[in-house]
């Protein structure tokens, strides 16, 4: 008789890591294993805001799915994920079709707009590495144009952000830093440029420890940041966001929007609930209504029953998920017991810039300047060294060992 098959749609750190771990627990003839991706590489998120800045090369933040899962073990299907049949137990791609038996649905995130006029056409967005990428070359673009005179508009300069979330607070500290370089490469002056920061919330990184979000915000500020917070979006152009009640215009050549995120849109597509955006899965991982269907990473809440709110959602949540969404998988094939996911919260550190950041750790712990920014190496090398052991650290770490 045929093997189970579990199909895996979307590489990132949820789908790599049930995938791996799903190729550590499960005997070869127990099921067939399929990962389907948009491209052959995965790439950190988590580093996605170095890209748009230009402070990384982007071939460091990808990594090769062959490189660290094993294909012999694992059938590779390098497509894209139109719809998921839920009912005809089908995933249905640009260039194909794919049947399961147990599908895990690991497609991550997309940039939330909240119907703001004009955020989807006009505003840059951090989502992947060729749009983060694209954000760099028109930064640079607006700073060749300024230098070769075909605008004299300061304004051209001005690189205005949108949300002060973790996304918009990294982006911003790697602006700074990178700003300082084009300026002496194009030989303009430095204080020409204005970094603006616009968010809604009475404070940067809305509900953060608040002497982390002052030391960030000081940081951020003494270095030239001008920051308006209490302040919504109303609207988007090509080239200012309109902002407050009074609807004045922040005009800049670069306006990126980190305004918040939303499960894949292929999720809601498909049918799925969608509550504030992404899926409410059950304890267990699985989507409501569909006990062969798992909903993991940046396309569902899980519910933290202690504290009665969702588990925070980001790349350790999905990473730990993983461990849960394959040992469940490995309990369905078994005719077991599922278990529920329980978050062992290990912190925040969020980067600013290449030397410092800010971070709470066990608990209440406060870590900033570059104690927080080893700290946060440290943490990009773990996920390295879970998805690809110490040689990808080797090759691809942020700490230089020689
Ligand atoms: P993703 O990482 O989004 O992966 C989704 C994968 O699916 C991608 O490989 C994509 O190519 C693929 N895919 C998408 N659509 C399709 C399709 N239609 N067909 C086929 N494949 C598809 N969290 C932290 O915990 N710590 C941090 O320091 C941190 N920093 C961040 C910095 C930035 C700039 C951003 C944007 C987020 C950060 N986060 C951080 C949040 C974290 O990155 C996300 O929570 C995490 O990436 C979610 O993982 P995921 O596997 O669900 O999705
Ligand atoms: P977010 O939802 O955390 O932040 C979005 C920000 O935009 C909020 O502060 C919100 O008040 C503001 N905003 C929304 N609408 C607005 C409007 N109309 N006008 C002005 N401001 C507005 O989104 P994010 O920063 O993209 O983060 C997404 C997820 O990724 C979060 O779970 C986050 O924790 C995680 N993340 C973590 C790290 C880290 O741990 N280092 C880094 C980046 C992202």
């Amino acid at each position: 008789s045929r093997k189970p098959r579990i199909v895996v749609i979307g590489a990132g750190y949820a789908g790599m890591m049930t995938t791996k771990r799903l190729t550590q627990q499960l005997q070869h003839q127990e099921a067939d294993i399929i990962l389907v991706n948009k491209h052959n590489y995965h790439y950190q998120t988590t580093w996605l805001h170095e890209v748009a800045a230009g402070t990384i090369d982007p071939n460091r933040v990808r990594i090769m799915i062959s490189d660290v899962i094993d294909t012999k073990r694992v059938q590779m299907v390098y497509d894209t994920v139109t719809e998921i049949q839920p009912e005809n137990e089908r995933v249905i791609l640009e260039n194909g079709e794919l049947s399961y038996d147990y599908l895990v649905v690991s497609l991550g995130f997309e940039t939330a707009t909240f119907g703001i006029p004009g955020i989807a056409e006009h505003a840059w967005k951090i989502e992947n590495i060729e749009n983060s990428k694209a954000i760099y070359h028109h930064i640079e673009s607006q700073f060749t144009k300024y230098a070769s005179g075909e605008t004299d508009d300061d304004t051209a300069l001005n690189i205005l952000i949108g949300g002060s979330g973790f996304t918009g607070i990294e982006f911003l500290a790697e602006v700074v830093e990178k700003v300082p370089e084009l300026c002496s490469k194009y030989d303009i002056d430095e204080s020409k440029v204005r970094i603006i920061n616009v968010e809604a919330a009475p404070s940067i990184l809305p509900g953060f420890d608040e002497e982390l979000i002052e030391y960030a915000e000081k940081n951020l500020a003494d270095r030239g940041v001008e920051f308006r917070i209490g302040t919504k979006i109303q609207e988007c152009t090509p080239d200012s966001f309109i902002v407050g009640d009074d609807k004045e215009e922040i005009k800049a050549g670069t306006v990126v929007w980190t305004g918040g995120v939303q499960a894949n849109p292929v999720v809601g597509q498909s049918g799925f609930e969608l509550t504030k955006g992404k899926v409410n899965a059950r304890d267990d991982l699985r989507a409501p209504n569909y006990d062969n269907v798992f909903m993991i990473g940046d396309t569902s809440w899980v519910w933290d029953h202690e504290n009665d709110k969702p588990y925070p959602v980001n790349a350790q949540s999905a990473i730990q998920e993983a461990d849960t969404c394959a040992a469940n998988l490995q309990a369905l094939l078994h005719g077991k017991k599922l278990s529920s996911f329980v978050f062992d919260n290990k912190g925040t550190v969020a980067s600013l810039g290449k030397g410092d950041a800010i971070g709470t750790i066990l608990d209440d712990y406060k870590l900033f300047g570059k104690k927080a920014r080893l700290m946060k190496n440290v943490i990009d090398n773990r996920y390295l060294f879970l998805v690809g052991g110490p040689k990808l650290i080797l090759k691809k770490g942020k700490v230089r060992f020689f």
